[in-house]
């Protein structure tokens, strides 16, 4: 009988399963909880546990696809406690989205040049009015459109999503 052994790309042994390390093949590889925790102002503080799994002997660390998949979900669920605030991850999809660079969506927004960096790894949350006109950005192209030109700020994407945007109606 062969004994399993992760990592493996051909096996994704499931989120919460506990196999043979590939590494050292010694160890085994144990699921452990991370706590990862976010501040949203007006809100009390979230705790979302992160999966991934460590050798007890080798002291290898990693995360299976599966618990990647799985700390998605969990890092998404925790929206429901963060009011109207926005996720770190929802700006950076936004800014992605438009082929942005953080400097420039700062100085679109009126924030600083390190503003964006900070609003997505949720080290600092935008104050309320910025909010809101991320947000006013975020569902009218052309808000978002008069702001970058009057910063004279190029948004790279523009055509593209605007090109996709037709299409899609
Ligand atoms: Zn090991």
């Amino acid at each position: 009988m062969s004994i399993a052994c992760c990592p493996s790309p051909l096996r994704d042994p499931g989120v919460y399963e506990e196999c043979a390390c590939g590494k050292c093949q010694r160890g085994r590889l144990r699921v452990i909880k991370t706590p990862q925790y976010f501040h949203p102002p007006g809100a009390s503080t979230v705790a979302v546990q992160l999966l991934s799994v460590r050798c007890d002997y080798c002291g290898f660390a990693t995360a299976y696809p599966s618990q990647h998949k799985e700390n998605e979900l969990r890092r998404a669920a925790r929206k429901s406690a963060y009011g109207g605030q926005m996720l770190g991850e929802e700006i950076l999809a936004f800014r992605h989205k438009w082929g942005l660079s953080a400097r420039d969506a700062g100085s679109l927004f009126g924030e600083g040049l390190h503003a964006f960096e900070a609003f997505e790894k949720e080290t600092a949350y935008p104050d309320m009015l910025t909010n809101k006109l991320i947000r006013l950005a975020m569902h009218s192209p052309p808000v978002l459109r008069q702001l970058a030109d009057r910063e004279g700020v190029r948004i790279p994407l523009w055509e593209r999503e605007m090109r996709s945007g037709l299409a899609a109606h």
